[in-house]
């Protein structure tokens, strides 16, 4: 089944101690429930995967209560050399995203470029993030989300063998809910409704689509 996967980050304002690449991505509340109704009122929501990145503290204080007022589910993934500093998450607020019935995946330890990572750097990031969140939560995790979308074959590969069996991109095309790699759709700051009204509606134009399969096969390639 072909799904739209879509990437929040940070909602509110960020504070001073949020990175400077990552603050575009940071979007009000009222924008966040703006996307929400759309999604809520989608005639078909199995086909919309929602996933939040980097484990800001807004998850469990603002998304998820706007989650569970839509009714919408969606997948939390947890950067672990952040959690307990105050702006994020903290390993209590993890388990609390898990008991409201949301997915916790990994997203490595420290927001690092894993195609830039040597084998044994990037094994210390998938494995390690992937063992602090199931000892967090007691019990398997096995998705894990590519910080800044950076990945080559190399990581793909890593990411098998360290266990998971899902890893979702920021290639922004459509993706199955059925593969390994699963593009999604970053949202940011100048994200307009209509877009995503617009990609709901139609799918991806033929020309863009065969742009963003190659953009694919030339990472998964190298
Ligand atoms: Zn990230």
């Amino acid at each position: 089944m072909t799904a739209r996967a879509f990437n929040f980050h940070g909602i509110g304002q960020p504070g001073p101690e949020i990175p400077e690449d990552e603050r575009p991505y940071w979007i009000s509340a009222t924008a966040l429930e703006t996307f929400l109704d759309i999604f809520a009122s989608y005639r078909d929501r199995q086909k919309i995967v929602i996933t939040f990145d980097d484990g800001n503290r807004s998850d469990l204080e603002i998304a998820a209560p706007l989650l569970m007022k839509h009714r919408l589910d969606a997948r939390f993934f947890v950067l672990t050399g952040r959690l307990d500093h105050p702006a994020y998450l903290n390993r209590r607020s993890v388990q609390n995203l898990r008991g409201m019935g949301f997915t916790i995946g990994a997203h490595g330890i420290n927001h690092v470029d894993w195609a830039r990572q040597d084998v044994s750097g990037l094994n210390r990031e998938l494995l390690r993030s992937r063992t602090v969140l199931e000892e967090i939560l007691g019990e398997p995790v096995t998705e894990a989300a590519i910080p800044f979308g950076s990945y080559r074959r190399r990581v793909l590969r890593c990411l098998r063998s360290n266990g998971y069996t899902t890893a979702w991109s920021s290639d922004g095309s459509a993706t199955t809910l059925s593969g390994f790699l699963r593009p999604r759709l970053s949202i940011r700051n100048d994200t307009r409704p209509d877009t995503i009204t617009r990609l709901l509606d139609m799918g991806d134009g033929i020309r863009c689509r065969w742009r963003q399969k190659l953009s694919i096969a030339r990472k998964s390639l190298f």
